[in-house]
């Protein structure tokens, strides 16, 4: 659309330009109002474990509800965050809260992974692993039960920093993820190189899955195979449809997250949730 943009008269660039700035100064004032009200909430998204289709774990999601109860989702506001400097801040309180929520369930013996998104800002604090100390310590979860995602372009934007810091937190027990695999074009040998022990094939490749052109079950194909010679676990983001699940199940991959299975969820949804389906396989140990 910036081409767009472009063609139109001058007049027009500018006073798209200065709805554009007051537009953003308004959202900034709101997002500084949002962290004093506390309007940032947790939502859970369950993984199914697609071999024996239970929940283990969940993806925590930002939400900003706002005063009039509009839910903004972290796409809008995220980047807006990481510019204002914010996001390390914000970064931090969602990893605590996570880690407190995690940590009762696992005390209710109702152990849950819990997989916490980090900004490519918090990837590169230099204190990011006493932090994460901190929070695991306070809340008294296990290591094992947190794991980061990471996006790929966050981790190679520098691979040495990256492999550092992954590995300093990885020698704590912690799970490391590289979320949306498959959009950052990173060459394989860096693949290799990563501490990681989960492999996110984005929902970009997972949507193609529903055509009928074989080249697409292909690419996803080649991705487990490659995840798995890595010894990297394996989940399937953005399963939609029956057909997208049989698929990615005929292809080995391990976990399979989407709103098929299960939509994001509060605390206590989730906890039914959980129950719900890990009883219609099997006899619930709680
Ligand atoms: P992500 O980490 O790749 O998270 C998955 C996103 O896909 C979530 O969007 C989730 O609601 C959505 N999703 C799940 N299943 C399906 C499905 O079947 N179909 C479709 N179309 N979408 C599905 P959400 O919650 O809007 O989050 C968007 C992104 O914002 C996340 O992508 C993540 O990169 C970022 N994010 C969310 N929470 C946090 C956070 O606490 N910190 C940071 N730094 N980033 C966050
Ligand atoms: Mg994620
Ligand atoms: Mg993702
Ligand atoms: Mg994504």
């Amino acid at each position: 659309h910036r081409c767009k943009d472009h063609d139109q008269k001058f007049g027009f660039f500018t006073e798209d330009l200065t709805l554009q700035t007051q537009h953003r100064v308004k959202l900034e004032n709101q997002l500084r109002q949002a962290l004093l009200h506390k309007e940032f909430h947790l939502v859970f998204q369950p993984r199914i474990d697609i071999a024996t289709e239970q929940i283990n774990s969940a993806e925590v999601l930002l939400r900003w509800i706002k005063p009039d109860g509009k839910v903004i989702s972290p796409g809008e506001f995220i980047p807006v965050l990481e510019e204002m400097g914010l996001i390390t801040s914000v970064g931090e309180w969602v990893l605590m809260r996570a880690c407190i929520y995690a940590s009762q369930w696992q005390k209710k013996g109702q152990p849950i992974k819990i997989s916490v998104n980090l900004s490519a800002k918090q990837l590169r604090q230099p204190n990011l692993p006493d932090i994460v100390t901190r929070c695991l310590e306070t809340s008294g979860l296990s290591p094992e039960l947190l794991e980061l995602e990471l996006t790929e372009t966050s981790m190679l934007e520098d691979v040495s920093h990256s492999i550092s810091q992954l590995s300093l937190l990885r020698d704590k027990g912690i799970r490391i993820a590289i979320d949306d695999f498959g959009t950052g074009y990173s060459s394989l040998a860096y693949l290799k190189q990563l501490p990681a022990d989960t492999l996110k094939i984005d929902q970009a490749f997972i949507q193609e899955l529903d055509s009928n052109d074989p080249s697409d079950r292909n690419i996803v194909q080649t991705i487990i195979q490659l995840a798995h010679n890595f010894n990297l676990s394996v989940t399937a983001e953005g399963i939609e449809t029956e057909r997208q699940l049989e698929i990615i199940r005929q292809l080995g991959c391990n976990e399979a997250q989407g709103f098929l299975l299960a939509k994001p969820m509060n605390e206590p949804e989730l906890l039914t949730t959980r129950h719900a389906f890990n009883s219609r396989t099997q006899v619930t140990r709680d």
